[in-house]
């Protein structure tokens, strides 16, 4: 550190400063975001993997930025955490899936289910089942047809309180899903008594994921203790016919991932609806 020279030191300080400042606009065009009309959710279908019936879809979240153009949730959701708004943006975000799942549902077209990204402080400040049960209220939706996905890391911090409110929700039908499962460093124990109904592999052991490869004996595991504790299994990230066929010989539950489709627009989604309901 000792050797760096001036200009060095300028680069790194300024690329700091921009980083910071780059936050700060982010952060005022986001709070301006949701009046704007500028979030929309897409959704990416999820299909059993036995027979290829598509069974759901995960609802995403994108953010189109006047200038920016398309701003993955990945930097904007931790700037929402941070900056106190993902609890009018979550409230939005389930809002929207639901009138969503609604107007299909009208149409005869209706999913079995969506699954909606929860994030651990949304779920922490906000009164998710209030809310949710206002939602379900008022779009006339099964609780069945619901789902909220937590990640695995964010579960094995949750205080008991957040257990109570999970099982609460399961109880009313509202099924829950371990998001990113595989890299949370849950112990076997803690899996065992996890409030949920879904494990989702992440994607990371799936890429690449043939007979013989290292992460078949990874997934084959997660696979049977699924099994073992009566938990659905939904594979995410699925790029390749190999990786899904692997998935079907081990009787893995559902997959998604761009193999079978990437996420969908509104539109798309409702396309694709509409070529299942026809055939
Ligand atoms: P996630 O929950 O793990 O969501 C899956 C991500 O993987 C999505 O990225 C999806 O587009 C991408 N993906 C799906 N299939 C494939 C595939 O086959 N290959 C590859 N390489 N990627 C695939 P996306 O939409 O950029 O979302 C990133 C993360 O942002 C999500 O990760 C989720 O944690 C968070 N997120 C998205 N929407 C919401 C939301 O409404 N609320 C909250 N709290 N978080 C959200
Ligand atoms: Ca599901
Ligand atoms: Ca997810
Ligand atoms: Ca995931």
């Amino acid at each position: 550190a000792k050797r760096l020279n001036k200009n060095n030191y300028r680069t790194y300080g300024s690329s700091i400063q921009q980083t910071l400042e780059d936050r700060m606009k982010l952060e005022l065009s986001l709070r301006q975001a949701m009046s704007k009309n500028e979030l929309s959710l897409f959704f990416q279908p999820q299909y059993a993997v036995e027979d290829m019936e598509l069974v759901g879809a995960e609802v995403l979240l994108r953010w189109n930025h006047p200038e920016r153009g398309m701003v993955p949730p990945d930097v904007f959701i931790p700037i929402a955490e941070e900056r106190g708004l993902i609890g009018e943006i979550g409230t939005w975000v389930l809002d929207e899936a639901c009138r969503q799942w609604k107007e299909w549902q009208t149409s005869g077209i209706a999913l079995d289910q969506i699954a909606v990204n929860v994030s651990a402080r949304q779920f922490a400040h906000g009164n998710i089942p209030q809310i949710v049960d206002e939602l379900l209220q008022r779009y006339d939706m099964p609780a069945s047809a619901l789902e909220l996905e937590l990640t695995e890391s964010c579960l094995i911090e949750a205080p008991q309180e957040m257990f109570n409110t999970l099982s609460e929700l399961r109880a009313r039908g509202i099924a829950i899903a371990m998001d990113d499962f595989g890299t949370g460093y849950s112990s076997l124990s803690t899996i065992a008594t996890m409030p949920v109904d879904t494990l989702k592999i992440d994607r990371s052991f799936i890429t690449n994921l043939t007979i013989g490869s290292p992460n078949e004996k990874i997934v084959t595991a997660i696979l049977m203790l699924a099994n073992s504790l009566e938990m659905q299994v939904v594979a995410e990230g699925v790029e390749q016919k190999g990786e899904l066929d692997f998935l079907r010989s081990k009787q893995c539950h559902i997959a998604q991932g761009y193999y079978m489709a990437r996420p969908l627009c509104v539109q798309g989604m409702t396309a694709l609806l509409r070529e299942r309901a026809e055939t």
